[in-house]
């Protein structure tokens, strides 16, 4: 026998696929809000949206009977004739989420029209309304999403922690209002204000106003116009690359969306810029033709599909590429080119004098990361070679145990061996050390030997912080002493021996921290992971230069410990350029 569903049912299921936790509810109101031509949007949550999600305008309100219509199904006024049909396709305007909202939550509309004496009231939960009354109201919409999955206990199960879920409406919080400068906003969380924006007449100005002054000097403009796409906003400089993910935004024709093809193709001309394992920060905005773009595809509209995707990839990393350019972010020097060591040991000379061995290295190139494809496949260099070498040769250990060593730079360490050079990555080996440190302790859940700094006080977004706070205690067993300062603030008291002690680098481990706590690769659940996670930290935020006894150590650590060749990830610690290498270059 089949059944029809009852209505509030089928509503209840479709819902789940637009509205999946709080911060998906806030961007669909949020939305609304704009689209009603709001000029101030207000912002209050209770419990990371669990409780409460308000949202407050000064748009165009609903009539009365427009209220007691707008939670029905396709109840959309955007769309009224065949001919606006194409702007389902164009903007996502589905009549969903007001639908979907009410079969999840119970909800409280206040709304009012300029035109209009009273305002009207209504409260609706499980699809119906429960009542509606008029009342007085200001001109605009004001909705309070309250207990929401009231009635879904498996959604309300699956929701993350308060502080998770807050990070997640900050993020939605943050991505409509950069695409909406003019507009003025606020968010409070449990009566506390996070965000203050004024409407100000640029996106530059929205950006200084929502992460701080300090990102006006990491910005660089991008502005490229063609018959396809118009590209505009503004790139990070690459030495503000950082390891957590977060300032990454793609607009099209003014929305957020979500599009890993595209993020490739903003990070690629940043290749060689930056270290591995970090993403420059971005605010990129697209604007093409509507009909070229389906926004249709995803049920919270975040992903979107372009007609002509491989043009658009081009033409924005050539955009990128071009910002990068002209501020002289791109080195002169010619990555792709030829030999790397050139060691002349021919004497050309008549009068027998011997030219010192001339060591020409390159700074920037780092041989470990063919990998990530940053050489041609074809253009195999000698430090393709070294690569294929090494690994065998050291499984029959037939590196003498020699300690001297030049030091390359500060990235290398160079030490002869039987089969020829061998090469050191500083980098990668003082991460295996690390490694090494705090896996047994980690393992055996006992305490990291710490090193006191003086306090330092760090302000972090809203973001960074709620995740630190919130894992304060699995910080400080791990060796970390960092204590909650309020107002996105954090003082740092000691870190685990290891770490720089280095003031200006203190950022950046704050930063690789809030990066492993959010990608989950800090925590107590699994010591390898989190050892391996804090190692490569304490390993990046190592700039100092090699003294003669941390040399030694780093061989020592390589040749001596077990799997001291790779890191703890499998990437290689060194290589060897063989002696047949080195006669087939002279
Ligand atoms: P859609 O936005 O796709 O039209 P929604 O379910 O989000 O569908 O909203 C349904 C309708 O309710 C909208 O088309 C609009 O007419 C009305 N509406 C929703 N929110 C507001 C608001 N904040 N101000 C004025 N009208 C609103
Ligand atoms: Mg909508």
């Amino acid at each position: 026998m089949i059944n029809i569903l009852p209505r509030n049912i089928a509503n209840l299921i479709a819902a789940g696929e637009v509205i999946n936790r709080p911060a998906s509810a806030l961007k669909e109101l949020m939305e609304n809000s704009i689209d009603a031509g709001a000029k101030s949007i207000q912002v209050f949550i209770e419990d990371a949206g669990r409780t409460l999600i308000q949202v407050i305008d000064d748009g165009c309100g609903m009539s009365a009977a427009d209220a007691a219509v707008c939670f029905e199904r396709h109840a959309t006024s955007k769309i009224l004739t065949a001919e606006d049909l194409e702007k389902i396709i164009t903007y996502g305007f589905r009549g969903e989420a007001l639908a979907s909202i009410g079969a999840v939550a119970q909800v409280t509309l206040k709304t009012r029209r300029e035109e209009d004496q009273t305002g009207v009231e209504l409260e609706v939960s499980d699809s119906k309304i429960d009542s509606t009354k008029e009342v007085a109201c200001p001109k605009g919409t004001n909705i309070s999403v309250r207990n929401l999955f009231f009635n879904v206990p498996a959604r309300r199960k699956f929701l993350k922690s308060d502080a998770a879920e807050f990070r997640h409406i900050l993020q939605d919080f943050q991505r409509v209002s950069i695409a909406n400068p003019a507009i003025s906003l606020s968010l409070t969380h449990n009566g506390k204000p996070v965000h203050r924006l004024r409407a100000v007449p640029n996106v530059k100005q929205r950006i200084i106003d929502l992460f701080g002054a300090s990102i006006n000097k990491e910005l660089v403009a991008i502005a490229t116009d063609t018959s396809v796409i118009k590209v505009s906003g503004f790139i990070g400089v690459p030495e503000d690359a950082r390891k957590t993910l977060g300032n990454q935004f793609l607009f099209v024709n003014g929305r957020y969306f979500r599009s890993p093809y595209l993020h490739k193709a903003v990070c690629k001309p940043y290749e060689n810029l930056i270290k591995e394992g970090m993403t420059p920060s971005y605010f990129v905005f697209l604007e093409i033709d509507p009909t070229k773009v389906d926004v249709n595809i995803h049920p919270s509209k975040t992903e979107v599909k372009f007609e002509e995707e491989p043009v658009i990839f081009e033409i924005v990393s050539a955009s990128v590429r071009e910002s990068l350019g002209r501020n002289s972010f791109v080195p002169s020097i010619d990555f792709e080119s030829g030999e790397v060591l050139d060691i002349p040991v021919h004497n050309s000379r008549k009068d027998g004098y011997v030219p010192p061995p001339k060591i020409d290295y390159n700074p920037l190139f780092n041989p470990f990361e063919t990998d990530r494809g940053l050489r041609k496949p074809e253009e195999k260099s000698v430090l393709d070679h070294i690569q294929s070498y090494g690994s065998e040769l050291f499984e029959d250990e037939k590196i003498p145990r020699s300690k001297s060593y030049i030091l390359l730079g500060s990235k290398y360490i160079a030490l002869p061996s039987s089969e020829g050079l061998m090469i050191i990555s500083v980098l990668r080996a003082r991460e295996r050390l690390f490694y090494n440190r705090f896996f047994p302790k980690l393992l055996e859940q006992q305490e990291i030997t710490q090193q006191s700094l003086y306090p330092e006080k760090i302000d972090l977004s809203p973001n960074d912080h709620s995740l630190i706070v919130e894992n304060l205690d699995m910080l400080c067993s791990m060796g970390f002493d960092i204590r909650d300062f309020g107002k996105n603030s954090i003082v740092v008291y000691g870190l685990p021996a290891g770490f720089s002690s280095d003031k200006k680098e203190l950022k950046e481990i704050i930063d690789s921290i809030t990066a492993s706590l959010s990608d989950g690769t800090l925590s107590n659940d699994n010591a390898a992971i989190a050892a391996l996670s804090m190692a490569r930290s304490a390993a990046l935020s190592c700039r100092k230069s090699v003294t003669d006894e941390e040399a030694q150590l780093l061989i020592e650590t390589v040749l001596e410990t077990k799997d001291g060749m790779m890191t703890a990830d499998g990437k290689k610690c060194c290589a060897v350029i063989t002696n047949e290498e080195i006669e087939r270059k002279i």
